[in-house]
């Protein structure tokens, strides 16, 4: 019997087992390893401070959701040793494969910005990219009576790039239906030159951000945090000072990865953009955001490459071929608040661009605007995602 391996159930790990189960041959035992019980819908950890969703809204046991037949591993995978096709897991045991999909996805690292676990971490800094954080935000906005509000995104990649501009989008809105807009300074601070890498996407957000009085902070390079003088200091010894600052902390992959000895400086591993097999070795593949493609980090690009990956897989076992067919597809909606959305849908020579998306469920979604539809359809996502997308079932969303 041979053996494919899936490491992490998350979003990427789970659409591949449930695309997978139904096409391998029966001489193969399909294997899906991860380290915790729960699995988070990461999208709703931006309603979290807001109250609009809680913790129930965004968890579902992993095991919902992995098909009868496929064996489920509940353990942390300390390394990959390629060389000899094993894992090696933290109990000291190790598990062998014949191909393995790498999807571990990334996480926040607050600790690799000097400072940021300081005396304000979870008193004056709080982060919405992890459960606890979200969590303890939404107990923060609850006190917060006005001040200097900052949103800070550090560097990329990180997951969901819109993330960071729709919280500013969505406190404006909460502040305002708090009666605590006029007391609030509203700060957006990036890296970037532009709020958006894409350049029609920055053309549409950034006339909202004017629009809603946010100041937008463009190239600062972060250094470090000033807890003690409660600022972000950068690279340029330029400040920005916060009473509140709501940061997006540098991205990594797994620990995993930096152990296995083959990630790049952010344990990402090294992936063929087009095909999705590791430069690792030729029987490791990855999606989701473990890979260093130059795509968003993104639900939605987990599922347009669970599609490529599967065909990929099979031509493999097959001795064919690879498909170059994966384009850097990705989509997201970017609440804007009042009940709005803007929908953008790219690639990698792709720009966002004002069309009208025809999607199942949905209807036409406006490319570029700010519309009720878009923000129904970022609400009606959730439901998707649990019963649609991360079930493998076939959409073409
Ligand atoms: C605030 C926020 C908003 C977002 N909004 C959107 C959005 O609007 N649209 C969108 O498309 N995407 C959005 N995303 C991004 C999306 O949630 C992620 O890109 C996606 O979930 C990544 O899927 P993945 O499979 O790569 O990783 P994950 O789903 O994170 O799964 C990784 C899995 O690997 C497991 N794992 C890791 N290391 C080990 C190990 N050593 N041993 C065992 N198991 C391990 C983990 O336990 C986890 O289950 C958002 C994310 C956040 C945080």
């Amino acid at each position: 019997m041979k053996r494919l391996v899936i490491l992490g159930a998350g979003t990427g790990g789970t659409m591949m087992a449930n695309h997978l189960y139904k096409k391998l041959e029966p001489e193969w035992k399909l294997t899906l390893l991860d380290q915790y019980p729960n699995h988070y819908y990461q999208p709703g950890f931006l309603f979290i401070p807001f109250g609009m969703y809680s913790e129930k809204d965004v968890v579902r046991p992993k095991r919902d959701f992995i098909p009868e037949g496929v064996e489920y591993v509940e353990s942390t995978v300390d390394r990959i040793e390629p060389n000899t096709n094993q894992i090696r897991l933290e109990s000291g045991a190790t598990m062998s494969y014949d191909i393995l999909i790498i999807a571990t996805g990334s996480k926040s690292a607050p600790e690799l910005t000097p400072g940021m676990l300081g005396e304000d971490w979870r008193k004056q800094i709080f982060d919405f990219y992890t459960i606890d954080g979200a969590i303890a935000l939404h107990r923060a906005l609850q006190d917060w009576n006005g001040g200097r509000l900052v949103i800070h995104l550090l560097e990329l990649p990180v997951k969901c790039q819109v993330a960071p501009i729709e919280f500013t989008f969505l406190a404006e809105w909460w502040l305002t239906q708090h009666r605590l807009r006029e007391r609030t300074e509203l700060t957006y601070v990036t890296p970037l030159p532009r709020v958006s890498m894409k350049p029609s996407c920055s053309d549409t957000l950034e006339p909202v951000a004017k629009r809603k009085g946010i100041t937008v902070v463009n190239g600062f390079k972060t250094e470090r945090v000033d807890a003690p003088h409660h600022s972000i200091v950068s690279e340029e010894g330029k400040t920005v000072p916060y009473d509140l600052l709501v940061t997006i902390p540098i991205h990594t992959g797994d620990q995993a990865i930096a152990r296995s000895g083959f990630g790049n400086r952010r344990h990402f591993v090294p992936t063929d953009p087009r095909t999705l097999q590791s430069k690792v070795n030729e029987n490791v593949f990855v999606l989701g955001d473990a890979t260093d493609v130059m795509t968003s980090k993104a639900g939605s690009v987990a599922h347009f490459e669970s599609e490529v990956l599967t065909r990929n897989i099979l031509h493999y076992i097959h001795g064919e071929p690879l498909e170059q067919s994966y384009d850097g597809h990705a989509n997201c909606y970017i609440e804007s608040g009042y009940n709005k959305a803007i929908f953008v849908d790219f690639g990698y020579d792709r720009q966002p661009a004002p069309e009208k998306y025809p999607l199942p469920h949905l209807g036409p979604l406006s490319g570029l605007e700010e519309t009720h539809a878009n923000h129904l359809g970022k609400l009606a996502l959730r439901w998707i995602y649990w019963n649609v997308l991360l079930r493998g079932r076939k959409t073409s969303f």
